[in-house]
C-alpha cells in the first residue's frame, strides 16, 4: 500500500461526507480501483422519510463548464443524462421596481449555465456508486474522531432506536467532503499548522417556490434566464425548475428581515420592492414561505493547507466555502476533484500528490471565494449601473470584433472555461490595461476624424462617409498599437 508514503497504488480511501462533491470523489476513486467507502452523517437522501433532512441547501443550482468538466471526465455518459435535466440560461433578467423586464446575455457565443435540482444531482451519484463492486454507502455515520498518525477513524453510528453506537475505520488515505463546517478540518488541524479563517456575510437567504401558471401550468417567467430583483443592498432571485415551477431566493442584511415582523409588513415590503413576485407566487403562498422556511446564514471559508502527508485531504465547501453569488461553489468542488484525481493518478506518491494538489488548488480557490463575495455586489447593484453595462458591452465588442486580441470577459472566463482561476485574474488585469488603452485609442480616434470631418465637410452629411473611409484606417492602427504594447508586454 501506500502507507509509507513511497509507492503509489490503489488501496483503502474513506470519504466524509455524501454530498455532490464527496459522491463524485468517491466516483473517481472507484474508477481508479481504490477501496472506497463513503460515510454520510445524515440518512440516504433517496429515502423520501429522508429529503426534509437535507433541507439547508437551497433546492436548485447553477451548474456550469467547470462542474460539469469535473463530471465527465469521470463518466461522459453519465453527465449527458445529467444534463438532460438541467434547464439552459442564458442571461440574467433583470426585473426593475416596475416589473419591467431587460435580459443580459452572458456570453456573445451563447454559452450558457444551467439550472439543476441538487438532490437529483446527488442521487444520481450515489445511483452510480451504488452500481460498482468496490464501493460501500454508510448513512448515518458521523465522523467523531481521527487518528491520522493510526490511520484510523471514529464514528458515530445513528441506530434506527435512536441511540449511537461508535464504529472504528481503518484507511490509507482520508478525504474530507463535509461541508463548511466540517469535521475532518477541524481534526486536520491537529496534525498540521493549518491556517483558517472564517467569515459570515451580513445577508440571510430564504427560499419561496414559485408555482407554475395555474391555468397553463407553464412557467411563469422566462425559464431559459436567471432571473434576478436587483435592489442594491438585498436582491431576490429565481431559478427555473423541471416541473415548470422557479425556486426563488431572498438575499438579505439580517436586520430587513427582523423589520419584517408579520404577514402585513412582509406584503408592503414585497409590494413596493418587488411587485411582479407578489402576484406570481401569490399572497397566501408568498407568507406562508416566508414563514415556514429557515433565515440561514452564509458563509465563507479559507484554510491552507489542505491536506496532511499521505493521510488526509480536504475538498469541497470543507476547503473552501464560499458565498453562493458567483454560482461557483460547487462547480469549484467538482474541479477540487478532477484536479486532485489529475495529481493522485500521475504523481509517483501520495505525499507528493497531496502536496501538489495544495500547492496547485490553493490560490484558485482563494480566487474564486474572493470573487464570490465581490460578485454579490455586482450582482445586486452593479449590473443596473451604466458603467457595468458600458464596459460589459465594450469587452464583448472586442472579442466578436479582435477575437485575436484574447478579451473576454471575466464572467464567461470563470463560467464557460476550465482556464485556473488564479490565472483568469491575470489575464483580466492584462486585459484591462489593455481595454484602458483601447479605449483612449477610439476616444481619441473619433475625435481626430470627427474633427477633421467637421472641418473638412460641413457636419453630419459627410461626416458620416469620411468616417466609413478612415474607419478602416483607424481600426488597423489601433490593432498595431495593441499589438506593439502586447509585445512589449
Ligand atoms: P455539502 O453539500 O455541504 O455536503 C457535505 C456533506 O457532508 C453533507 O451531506 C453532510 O451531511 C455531510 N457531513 C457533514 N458533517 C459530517 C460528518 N461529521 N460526518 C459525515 N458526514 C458529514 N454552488 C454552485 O456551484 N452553483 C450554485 O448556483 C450554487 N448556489 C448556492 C445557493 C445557496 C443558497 C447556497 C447556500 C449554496 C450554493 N452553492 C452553489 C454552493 C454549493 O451548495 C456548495 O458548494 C456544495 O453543496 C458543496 O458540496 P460539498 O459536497 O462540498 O458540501
Amino acid at each position: 500500500g501506500s502507507s509509507d508514503g513511497t509507492v503509489y497504488e490503489p488501496s483503502k480511501v474513506v470519504i466524509i461526507g455524501a454530498g455532490p462533491v464527496g459522491a463524485l470523489a468517491a466516483l473517481y476513486f472507484a474508477k481508479g480501483g481504490w477501496q472506497v467507502t463513503l460515510y454520510e452523517l445524515r440518512g440516504d437522501l433517496r429515502n423520501p422519510e429522508n429529503r426534509s433532512l437535507n433541507f439547508t441547501k437551497s433546492i436548485n443550482l447553477a451548474i456550469s463548464e467547470r462542474g460539469i468538466n469535473g463530471l465527465r471526465s469521470v463518466d461522459p455518459e453519465l453527465t449527458e443524462s445529467i444534463l438532460e435535466e438541467a434547464i439552459p440560461m442564458h442571461g440574467r433578467m433583470i426585473h426593475d421596481n416596475t416589473g419591467k423586464q431587460s435580459s443580459q446575455k452572458y456570453d456573445v457565443h451563447n454559452r450558457f449555465i444551467r439550472s439543476i435540482d441538487r438532490g437529483k444531482l446527488n442521487e444520481r451519484l450515489l445511483d452510480e456508486l451504488e452500481k460498482l463492486t468496490n464501493v460501500e454507502l454508510k448513512f448515518n455515520h458521523g465522523l467523531k474522531k481521527l487518528s491520522l498518525e493510526k490511520g484510523e477513524a471514529i464514528f458515530d453510528r445513528k441506530l434506527s432506536n435512536g441511540a449511537f453506537e461508535s464504529v472504528r475505520v481503518e484507511a490509507d488515505l482520508f478525504v474530507g467532503a463535509d461541508g463548511a463546517h466540517s469535521q475532518t478540518r477541524q481534526h486536520m488541524m491537529k496534525y498540521v499548522r493549518l491556517n483558517y479563517s472564517q467569515e459570515y456575510i451580513d445577508s440571510l437567504w430564504c427560499e419561496f417556490q414559485m408555482p407554475p401558471h395555474p391555468l397553463t401550468g407553464d412557467f411563469q417567467l422566462d425559464p431559459n434566464h436567471l432571473h434576478i430583483w436587483p435592489r442594491q443592498t438585498f436582491m431576490f432571485i429565481a431559478l427555473p425548475n423541471q416541473d415548470k415551477s422557479f425556486t426563488c431566493t431572498l438575499f438579505m442584511p439580517e436586520n430587513m428581515f427582523k423589520d419584517i415582523v408579520g404577514p402585513e409588513t412582509l406584503l408592503e415590503f414585497f409590494n413596493k420592492e418587488f411587485p411582479d413576485v407578489v402576484s406570481l407566487i401569490g399572497e397566501e403562498k408568498l407568507i406562508a414561505d416566508y414563514l415556514k422556511n429557515q433565515k440561514l446564514p452564509l458563509i465563507s471559508v479559507k484554510c491552507n493547507p489542505y491536506h496532511y502527508r499521505n493521510k488526509c485531504v480536504i475538498i469541497g465547501d470543507a476547503a473552501h466555502a464560499m458565498v453562493p453569488f458567483y454560482g461557483q461553489g460547487m462547480n469549484c468542488g467538482f474541479e477540487d476533484v478532477r484536479t486532485l484525481w489529475d495529481h493522485i493518478s500521475t504523481t509517483l506518491t501520495i505525499s507528493e500528490a497531496l502536496e501538489s494538489y495544495t500547492a496547485e488548488r490553493h490560490p484558485d480557490c482563494v480566487v474564486i471565494n474572493d470573487l464570490a463575495m465581490k460578485n454579490y455586489v455586482e450582482m445586486r447593484a452593479s449590473v443596473t449601473s451604466t458603467g457595468y453595462l458600458m464596459k460589459k458591452w465594450f469587452q464583448e465588442f472586442l472579442y466578436n470584433w479582435f477575437p485575436w486580441m484574447g478579451i473576454r470577459t471575466m464572467y464567461s472566463m470563470i463560467s464557460f472555461s476550465n482556464i485556473r482561476y488564479s490565472d483568469v485574474i491575470k489575464r483580466v488585469k492584462r486585459q484591462e490595461r489593455v481595454l484602458g488603452i483601447v479605449g483612449r485609442a477610439v476616444l481619441l480616434g473619433g475625435i481626430g476624424v470627427g474633427g477633421y470631418a467637421a472641418w473638412k465637410k460641413g457636419w453630419y452629411k459627410d461626416g458620416l462617409d469620411i468616417l466609413m473611409t478612415w474607419r478602416e484606417e483607424v481600426v488597423k492602427a489601433q490593432a498595431k498599437l495593441v499589438k506593439d504594447i502586447m509585445a512589449k508586454r
